[in-house]
């Protein structure tokens, strides 16, 4: 598949994706059963993850989409902006942060220490991929669906350039 100027091969096939995120969902519903989590997917690459993630949740749940980017183009940029766009309250909530992809974990770091600050019962991350810096930095990750190398992905929410989000499969880059 062609997505701008770069060639990607499909890397995780629709069926895997579709059963990982099944598995994710009752991890979620055996753990926060009576707690009633505040939901918090990142926006944008975590929209169509997080869809399909609390379509599975059968506990009693919010959910309330965020945003943070530390991204342009194939590389990270290594800048760090905050959260946006909060409008629950997060006092006394337990928190489960949606990611699509921990890369280096710099801005989930981040945004779970701000989290922290804000008097919430607990913070934790369901991140559909993790990179391999994010493991070698052990970033407190609670739920994990595939380890992946240090490659860029593309597909099922995560873009190149903004291109290439609306798949059902993930993609990696061809060469
Ligand atoms: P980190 O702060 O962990 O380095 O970066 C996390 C964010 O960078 C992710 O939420 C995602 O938006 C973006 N990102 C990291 N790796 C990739 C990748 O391989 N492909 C795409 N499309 N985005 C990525």
């Amino acid at each position: 598949m062609k997505v701008k100027d770069l060639e990607f091969r499909e890397f995780i096939s629709t069926q895997s994706v579709e059963e990982k995120v099944k598995a994710l969902a009752a991890q979620v519903n055996t753990d926060y059963e009576d707690k009633a989590p505040l939901i918090l997917p990142i926006l944008n690459g975590s929209f169509i993850f997080a869809s399909d993630l609390v379509k599975e949740l059968t506990i009693p749940c919010k959910v309330s989409f965020v945003k943070v980017s530390s991204y342009n183009g194939v590389q990270s940029t290594g800048q760090l902006k905050t959260l946006i766009g909060l409008e629950e309250s997060l006092f006394n909530q337990h928190i489960l942060i949606v990611e699509d992809i921990v890369d280096t974990g710099l801005t989930l770091q981040k945004i779970m220490e701000e989290l922290r600050g804000l008097g919430t019962k607990s913070v934790e991350v369901v991140a559909l991929l993790r990179k391999k810096p994010a493991r070698e930095k052990n970033v407190d990750v609670k739920y994990v669906g595939f380890d992946i190398d240090d490659e860029f992905v593309l597909g099922y929410g995560l873009d190149y350039d903004g291109f290439g989000r609306n798949t059902k499969q993930i993609y990696q880059l061809a060469n």
